[in-house]
């Protein structure tokens, strides 16, 4: 190419005319002009770590980034050919074994995932056919097996849907923002494969009652018969609770507690692609769930939903485990944890919120939630559009059913998240509240009736302001 490797980046040929969007190219460029375009076009991304919806980790030490480089050839499934990758996955499932109160952390089933999703998949198929043998050993119907749970993450409702259960989801009633104990006799059945337990619910952050719902399972099974397991969604939780709030029981300290799911990319602080399955004891996973798998080299089990997938996140989960230990995990999440209460304190002093869950470590993840309460001309969505002309991404959504005419908005305290940010965010919080007050989105008479509008409540959103979706969508 002669001297045009030194050619102005912007004077060739695809900076000239345009990045192809649709017709596979003909032909490549140069590494250095596909990467500045790519490199261009991905600044109208957010700033992730502006992005306080999400609970995923966005800062990560540069020795993690170094170990995920060198990393990017390891196929996690080729437990043969990376066999120190393998043992790094089998450590880090014992360590969580351990760290979770399993009664035998050395001899317990496990596997890392690509998330809480496929471990939550894991969990539920596991229940499932664990389920389907005991009701073929008493002779009973397999064919209408149900899952029974309260407000719950999609991958719930995905597990459901592809795996053919009945998703039972007990509904929000009075001031309850989470399913209690009281709602398991009236769920459960012969046919109920498992109960599942947020620890850290997706719309508020707050725990759900582990040991309550498990105390209410024994005594379901003294009084049927039915001996119905328990799983622990811990997706941010199970990375919090252990080092900020050991006391709380919600692990494998409850016998009925028979698998957990966490996201080692939330508050297990890896990078995006870290999740993990575990099981109370090895019986605990049904053996046809294992898969024996010898085209690689040698034996090796395999109970995933994918086959390849990358092996860094859990090298990188498992730098995280020897870098902080119990300690290291204790002191960051406190900070996180004190920076959540310093923004909930300020929120509540803003007026027209109610803080519904206000970073306390014994009550729920890093998060603040809050609802509208005060009398004002603009919406929590209005809120939420404002905040984003700053680059702040706050989610407001309704929450689920029966309060799903509620409308509430949360925060994720996250690693990276200093105290430094977060009064940068609430100076623009009270600018936007006083920009809205200013120049209220709409007239008041426009947004229903009575004075519904200024909790924030109505199910749909008038033009004028942005949907629900766009405005921070869905929790994640
Ligand atoms: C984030 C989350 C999930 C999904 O986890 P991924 O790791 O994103 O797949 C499931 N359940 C809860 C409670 C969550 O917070």
């Amino acid at each position: 190419m002669g001297g045009r490797d030194d050619g102005d980046v912007y004077t060739e040929r695809l900076m000239r005319h345009g990045a192809p969007k649709a017709d596979f190219p003909e032909r490549g460029t140069e590494a250095r002009v596909a990467y500045q375009l790519v490199h261009d076009e991905l600044m109208l991304d957010g700033v992730s770590r502006m992005n306080l919806a999400t609970f995923c980790t966005t800062w990560t030490e540069p020795e993690v980034h170094r170990l995920m480089d060198e990393s990017i050839g390891k196929n996690m499934i080729d437990k043969d050919e990376y066999p120190q990758t393998a043992e790094l996955e089998r450590r880090c499932v014992r360590m969580l074994a351990d760290l979770w109160h399993a009664p035998d952390p050395g001899g317990t089933m496990g596997t890392s995932t690509t998330g809480s999703s496929e471990a939550a998949m894991l969990g539920g198929l596991a229940a499932k056919f664990a389920w389907r043998r005991r009701r073929e050993a008493e002779g009973g119907a397999t064919d209408r097996p149900n899952l029974v749970c309260g407000p719950v993450q999609v991958c719930w409702e995905k597990f459901a849907r592809y795996f053919d259960v009945e998703l039972r989801r007990v509904p929000l009633r009075g001031g309850a923002y989470v399913m209690t104990p009281d709602d398991i006799d009236r769920y459960c059945d012969e046919n109920t494969i498992m109960v599942v337990c947020n620890f850290g619910q997706t719309f508020t952050g707050l725990f759900e009652d582990v040991s309550g719902v498990a105390a209410a399972l024994d005594r379901f099974e003294e009084r049927t018969g039915h001996d119905i397991r328990l799983h622990v969604d811990a997706a941010d939780g199970g990375f919090l609770a252990p080092f900020v709030s050991p006391d709380l029981v919600w692990d494998f300290r409850l016998p009925r507690v028979r698998s957990i799911n966490a996201s080692g990319h939330k508050s297990g602080l890896a990078p995006l692609g870290s999740g993990w399955a575990i099981w109370r004891e090895e019986r605990d996973l049904p053996e046809d769930l294992i898969f024996w798998v010898d085209y690689l080299g040698g034996d090796e089990a395999t109970f995933n939903l994918n086959f390849s997938r990358p092996g860094g996140p859990v090298v990188a989960q498992y730098y995280d485990f020897v870098r902080l230990g119990r300690e290291g995990y204790r002191r960051i999440h406190s900070a996180k944890y004190g920076t959540a209460r310093h923004l909930a304190d300020r929120i509540a002093a803003m007026g027209p919120f109610e803080i519904i869950h206000g970073g306390h470590p014994e009550r729920g993840v890093c998060a603040v939630a809050w609802r509208m309460v005060g009398d004002e001309p603009f919406t929590l969505y209005d809120l939420a559009d404002r905040l984003r002309t700053r680059g702040w991404l706050v989610p407001a959504y309704p929450l689920p059913a029966d309060r799903q005419d509620e409308v509430i908005q949360r925060v994720l305290v996250r690693h990276g998240f200093s105290h430094d940010m977060s009064d940068l965010f609430l100076e623009d919080l009270r600018r936007s509240i006083e920009h809205l007050r200013r120049h209220p989105p709409s007239p008041p008479l426009d947004r229903g009736e009575g004075g519904g509008f200024n909790h924030g409540a109505r199910s749909d959103p008038p033009a004028t302001v942005p949907t629900p979706r766009a405005a921070g969508g869905e929790p994640r």
